[in-house]
């Protein structure tokens, strides 16, 4: 992934994951102060409160377990599209990862799995959330903390699997790209 190491701390693929989940625990806290916490530039006077997050990741203070409750249950209880917020026309089961890029199976793991409009799911296809999240919607939009939050926890699990969690930050999503080569 081409980009900015967001922090200078991060060194690792799992360090990259703790630092983009530790934004989305922030964007909780910050909302429950009754801020806005949904844009990029919104969040600039947090950093403080993102690293201590961070570092509570990375301590083991804190996990990424059962944050935020997304189960396929809850998804189908929210009956409106995980990307756009759309509750108009028909839902569709839509990878976060794409089949494509980490083959059929692991694809459709509960986890992988949410609910989308079909215009976001046509338009996302194959490519990576953030990066088609920044092209949609505008780079200062953040993706929605619950999608984000999936995405991240199940990237962390596919890292962990191949045993890549501790690759350079730069790899978050190549060596991705290498599990889906393997399975096709
Ligand atoms: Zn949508």
């Amino acid at each position: 992934m081409e980009g900015k190491k967001p922090y200078n701390r991060i060194e690792t693929v799992k360090d990259w994951i703790y630092f983009q989940y530790a934004t989305v625990i922030a964007r909780s806290i910050i909302e429950s102060r009754g801020e806005h916490a949904e844009t990029r530039s919104a969040l600039n006077s947090h950093f403080g409160l993102i690293v201590s997050q961070y570092n509570d990741l990375k301590s083991g203070r804190k996990n990424m377990s059962d944050y935020l409750n997304d189960s396929k249950k809850a998804l189908k209880l929210d009956r409106k599209c995980i990307y756009c917020g759309s509750e108009e026309g028909e839902l569709t089961f839509e990878h976060i990862i794409p089949r494509k890029v980490i083959g059929e199976t692991m694809a459709n793991h509960e986890h992988n799995l949410v609910l989308s409009c079909r215009e976001c799911n046509t338009s996302k296809s194959a490519r990576e959330l953030i990066s088609w999240w920044e092209a949609k919607f505008g780079a200062d939009q953040l993706p929605r903390k619950h999608v984000l939050s999936k995405y991240l926890k199940f990237l962390y699990r596919l890292h962990h699997a191949q045993g890549t969690l501790n690759h350079p930050w730069s790899e978050w999503d190549t060596a991705i790209f290498r599990t889906g080569a393997r399975n096709h």
